[in-house]
């Protein structure tokens, strides 16, 4: 077995907030729709880019290293034949801005060719590595989203691809959306828990999965349903329909609670909830819990926007004011290493609107408070504009401790919520008043039972078992800043 292009981890391990697309068209290049697939879910993943196609006798693949748009030329659009494809964006984590970390990974073998994308993140891949490793599988990388290829095309060796998915999933552990594709045939799977979204939707030629449906809106497709947790889907090679099989029956559910407040876009729906809704009655809670009448309220752009328009809906006598302007081609890939650069970067992107904010008493909405620097700087920002009082209103629970299912959080002795009260964060970013969302609401609002979410890092149960958690083990790089703008 010889390992194509696959990812490597860096020293902090991997933390991958990506996003997945898989295509299977009847008689058309599934290249194209792919990149527009990808484009469509370049808020999940900026640091790199990748299409893999099989047009029934090979494999064909163009990665690259930044945006979908610089990734793929015409030319290799064009030069990426066939009719089945899948295509990854990689989540910026510092310390791994590395083409050898670029997805999908591919891989070459006795029975045919491999190819792989992966959301989210596995809690025992030392474990499965090691195993691996026992019966001869030389790795190139140690990265999980490698090690699921490799369990997978050895499984692939003497068992059908459902067998073989079947298989590998029961030796996974953690939370994986993935778009794989063996020879010509995509298909998707969803970890048992549902951390992690995927989506199936219809063309008019063909079938698409994707980490999210607004994907499947840019084909002008329509939406089938989600993958269920657990749940393995085979597309037809004509992309004509699809076969379904529930391989694990989920013990419980762990939906990632953060999908909704922060990563997704507005405009998906996710497991049947559109987001910008849910975002919205999250913004009317954080009212009915916290409200307080000042002159204004604004949203910190673009994260808080639906949030404080629930907000604002909610409360009676509150204007609704953008006192925040955002610069719009400030966003991606900043790699701030010191507090300094960091507060900068909040200043490059966001500049107040004096008249909205002058003399005014002003609340300040925003989805999450991870470090802190955001509220700190606006903040200040905001008084400088001559804000007469300005109070936090934030549609989250405190970020206490890492995420070890795929989201790039930062590492725990970076969160301002970790150690503190609310009223010392409250301080320390120098509002006149804090307030953060309960966990019941944040339930409320998705409309799910609080045991059904995934909430690890508000606090710091994790769905799975993390070997050293609450102790001290290194989990997340640095958190490259830069808002991935929605
Ligand atoms: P802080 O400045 O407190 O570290 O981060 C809070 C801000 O970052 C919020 O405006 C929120 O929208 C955004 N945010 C929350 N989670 C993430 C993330 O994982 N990556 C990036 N780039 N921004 C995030
Ligand atoms: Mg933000």
């Amino acid at each position: 077995m010889t390992a194509g292009r696959a990812p490597k981890r860096d020293q902090t391990g991997p933390t991958e907030k990506c996003g997945v697309v898989g295509i299977s068209l009847e008689d058309r290049a599934a290249a194209l729709p792919t990149y527009y697939g990808l484009y469509a879910l370049q808020h999940r993943g900026q640091e790199s880019a990748g299409i893999v196609t099989h047009d029934g006798f090979q494999q064909h693949d163009h990665l690259g290293m930044g945006l979908v748009g610089e990734v793929f030329s015409e030319d290799d659009i064009a030069a990426l034949n066939g009719e089945s494809a899948i295509g990854h964006v990689r989540y910026p984590t510092a310390g791994g801005v590395d083409a050898a970390n670029a997805q999908p990974v591919t891989l070459s073998f006795e029975a045919g060719s491999l190819a792989l994308g992966h959301n989210g993140n596995l809690v025992n891949t030392d474990a499965l590595r090691a195993a691996l490793s026992e019966q001869g599988h030389a790795f190139s990388s140690d990265a999980d989203s490698a090690v699921i290829a490799h369990d997978l095309a050895r499984n692939l060796l003497d068992e059908d691809l459902v067998g073989a998915v079947e298989s590998t999933m029961e030796r996974l552990h953690g939370a994986y959306a993935l778009t794989i594709m063996h020879d010509d045939t995509v298909a998707g799977i969803r970890d048992p828990e549902g951390n992690r979204p995927l989506v199936i939707g219809e063309l008019e030629d063909g079938l698409v999965l994707a980490s999210e449906s607004a994907a499947i809106d840019t084909l002008g497709g329509e939406i089938v349903r989600d993958v269920r947790p657990g749940e393995l889907v085979v597309l037809a090679e004509d992309g004509s329909d699809f076969d379904a099989y529930q391989l694990q029956e989920p013990d419980r559910r762990a939906s990632c609670f953060f999908e909704y407040v922060y990563f997704a876009r507005p405009d998906s729906v996710i497991d049947g909830e559109l987001v910008y809704e849910t975002r919205r009655e999250l913004g009317r809670q954080l009212w009915a819990e916290a409200g307080v009448e000042t002159d204004v309220v604004m949203p910190v752009p673009d994260s808080g926007r639906a949030f404080a328009s629930g907000y604002q809906a909610a409360a009676e006598d509150v204007e609704f004011a953008e006192g925040l302007m955002k610069n719009r081609y400030v966003g991606r890939t900043f790699i701030m290493p010191t507090q300094e650069a960091r507060e900068q970067a909040v200043r490059l992107k966001l500049n107040p609107i004096r008249s909205t904010v002058e003399g005014k008493s002003v609340t300040l909405v925003d989805d999450s408070i991870v470090r802190g620097t955001t509220a700190h700087e606006l903040v200040e920002l905001l008084r400088e504009a001559g804000a007469e009082s300005v109070h936090v209103r934030i549609g989250a629970p405190p970020i206490t401790a890492p995420c070890y299912m795929g989201i790039d959080m930062a590492a725990r002795d970076e969160l301002i919520a970790a150690e503190q009260t609310v009223d010392e964060t409250r301080a320390a970013i120098g509002a006149d008043s804090l307030a953060y969302l309960s966990q019941e609401a944040v339930a409320e609002a998705i409309g799910t039972e609080q045991a059904d979410l995934c909430m690890g890092c508000v606090t710091g149960d994790y769905p799975y078992d993390i070997e050293g958690e609450a102790t001290d083990r290194p989990v997340t790089a640095p958190r490259i800043d830069g808002d991935s703008g929605t």
